[in-house]
């Protein structure tokens, strides 16, 4: 798994003050996309465990609230990011927050994907569509986007979306 850049502090990606990476490949080629750098698959650099204690070390950090991992497309790389994400869980405990393009149903089929869904608290799913853009909106570009309470949902047996507590 490669990836473009990793941020400390990154506030336009999910609640409070976040540490966030961003994964490289993506292939559902959205017009508009917002990070066109990032679907190529060979574009950043290999990630490494070097990485990985970069980001407990920021996620240790007490003003930080939580880590997003944004791409390119996060679940093109769904075992990788499992294990990484084991390995910070098993350090840090904040809430982490996964973007995807492909549609949560979706994801439900693939049992790779099924697996780093179970790491996460949050997902924001589907792809971007430019009719469909509100930057109004927070912590999401198009309205289609869901913002997906991945533990109420699993609870409840029924999608629930995110709320501000
Ligand atoms: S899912 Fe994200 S990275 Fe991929 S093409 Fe769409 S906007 Fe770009």
């Amino acid at each position: 798994m490669r990836y473009g850049q990793i941020r400390q502090y990154d506030v336009a990606n999910g609640p409070g003050i976040r540490t966030s990476f961003f994964v490289t490949g993506c292939r559902h080629h959205c017009p508009d996309c917002f990070n066109l750098d990032y679907q190529d698959f060979q574009a950043g650099q290999v990630w490494t465990p070097r990485e990985t204690a970069q980001v407990i070390a920021y996620l240790q950090d007490p003003i930080t609230t939580g880590l997003t991992i944004l791409g390119g497309e996060p679940f093109e790389h769904s075992r990788a990011l499992k294990e990484i994400l084991e390995d910070i869980r098993a350090q840090v405990q904040k809430n982490i927050w996964i973007y995807s393009g492909f549609f949560y149903e979706d994801l439900l089929k693939d049992p790779d994907a099924q697996a780093l869904l179970d790491l996460c608290d949050v997902l924001v799913d589907g792809p971007f569509i430019k009719d469909l853009k509100d930057l109004s909106l927070s912590f999401r570009g198009s309205s289609n986007q869901r913002i997906i309470d991945l533990k109420k949902t699993s609870l409840q047996g029924d999608l629930v979306l995110w709320t501000r507590e």
